[in-house]
């Protein structure tokens, strides 16, 4: 008999069908057995009782064990009805069963509803914490991020390329790159596809790539990790960094969209809620400093906004703008690198931008450089090697347009719609300064 999905077995009443799944709890009482099983597509409650063929064997049977049940889909008497379950309305008597698979005992309760492990743990038991209901949810709502960035980049006319991740030279500089052994001499770990994203639209005019993307961040924050997913898009033609914010918030807007439309059960299972507002507020980087020192009282020490700042300033796009996004404009040039655009009414500030999303920055953006000599000077200023860059300052010889794109951290994005206390949770297997396995 062909395998029936159990989301399927609601339009099956009466019938008699094969289902195969895992075990997802085991409760007897007296003689009657009742098995809740688990396949991709949702949880069934099973009857198995006396009358089931190989009774006696049924004994051994514990959770996550992989089976195949044959049996009549009934409805279950009224008073029984779970509403909280797509297939809360039915049952399996179970007349046949076939054990496809045995499991020892989990070291840890997969079927609980709230897992309530610290996050070590959590993370040490990976291969079986993301087989849990509420832990599993977060990869449907990351599914669901990814498929709505593509589809959308797609609409747009970008083109999806994807770019190495042994690279030559590091790209963003800074302290935070991997150093690999290749063949006879040393390369970098990619720590962003910028340099081909820009040749990308040499070619193509707009590119994205959904890649990974390798930072050797010594600290352990709740919001980074030492391999991450970066969606990362690039466009030409524009007239101004507006026009890359307009893509980004249009974006965002759609995943968003997406995400509240088609993971309800799952950002129900978290009590988190998706707004979406209807217009990003933009404020320039000064600005921003400024509602820090009189509205907040807080001064920021150095060049940059530091992550209390960010939650700050999110607060306060929240409350004056009613906005879960704010857009930072015109970043310092000093902490900003090479290849983005200076303002040229103002050169010690640039066409970079951040944007924030509920207290955490998840994309860093602008419009760059597209002028040979103006890339070299840049380059020159920031005390870095023109030689050093030969490949990528060819781009800008053979005509580029005005141009400019993104680094969207796609991790952070699951974790802040879903209200998840660490970067990691989002992420199925992560990688930081202290975990390499499982
Ligand atoms: P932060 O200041 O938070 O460390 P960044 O400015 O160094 O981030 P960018 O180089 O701007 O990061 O990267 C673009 C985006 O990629 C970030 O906005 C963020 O969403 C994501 N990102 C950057 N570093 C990490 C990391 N170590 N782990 C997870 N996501 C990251
Ligand atoms: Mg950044």
């Amino acid at each position: 008999m062909e395998r029936t999905l159990i989301a399927d077995t609601t339009q099956k009443i009466d019938e008699t069908v094969k289902i195969s799944g895992w075990v997802k709890t085991r409760r007897d009482h007296g003689k009657i057995i009742f098995i809740d099983l688990r396949d991709r597509s949702g949880v069934l409650q099973c009857v198995i009782t006396p009358e089931t063929n190989n009774y006696d064997e049924f004994k051994k049977i514990r959770p996550q064990w992989v089976l195949s049940f044959t049996g009549k889909v009934k409805t279950r008497p009224e008073k029984l009805i779970n509403q909280e379950m797509v297939t809360g309305k039915v049952e399996m008597d179970v007349q046949d069963f076939e054990i496809l698979s045995e499991a020892q005992e989990s070291p840890i309760d997969i079927s609980a509803g709230e897992m309530n492990l610290h996050i070590e743990t959590l993370l040490d038991y990976r291969n079986l914490s993301i087989r849990n209901e509420k832990v599993g949810a977060i990869f449907k709502v990351y599914d669901e991020v990814l498929k709505s960035y593509a589809d959308y980049m797609r609409s747009q006319n970008f083109l999806e390329i994807k770019t190495p991740k042994l690279l030559s030279a590091c790209t963003e500089g800074g302290a935070e790159f991997f150093k690999v052994k290749y063949f006879e001499r040393e390369v970098y770990l990619a720590q962003s596809p910028q340099f081909y994203k820009q040749a990308g639209v040499g070619a193509f005019e707009r590119v994205f790539e959904v890649g990974s993307v390798f930072r050797a961040e010594p600290h352990v924050t709740s919001r980074h990790v030492n391999e991450y997913i970066g969606l990362d898009a690039e466009m030409g033609f524009i007239t101004g960094p507006e026009n890359v914010m307009d893509a980004l918030e249009e974006t965002m807007k759609h995943i968003l969209k997406n995400v509240r439309e088609k993971c309800q059960d799952e950002l129900k299972i978290y009590g988190a809620d998706v707004e979406i507002p209807e217009k990003f507020p933009r404020i320039k980087f000064s600005e921003a400093l400024e509602i820090l020192k009189k509205k907040i009282g807080k001064v920021m020490e150095g060049n940059d906004i530091d992550p209390e700042g960010e939650r700050l300033i999110c607060e306060w796009a929240k409350k004056e703008k009613g906005s879960d996004f704010v857009f930072l404009t015109n970043y310092p040039w000093m902490i900003r690198p090479m290849y983005v655009m200076p303002d040229p009414e103002n050169p010690k500030e640039t066409f970079g931008f951040d944007l924030l999303y509920r207290g955490v920055e998840i994309a860093s953006g602008g419009q760059r450089i597209h002028d040979y000599d103006q890339l070299v000077e840049n380059m020159k200023k920031k005390n870095l090697n023109p030689d050093d860059f030969k490949n990528y300052l060819e781009i800008f010889r053979y005509g580029m347009p005005p141009h400019g794109g993104w680094g969207l951290g796609s991790e952070r994005i699951v974790q802040k719609i879903l209200g998840l206390k660490n970067i990691k949770e989002a992420i199925l297997f992560p990688r930081d300064v202290k975990r390499l396995t499982p």
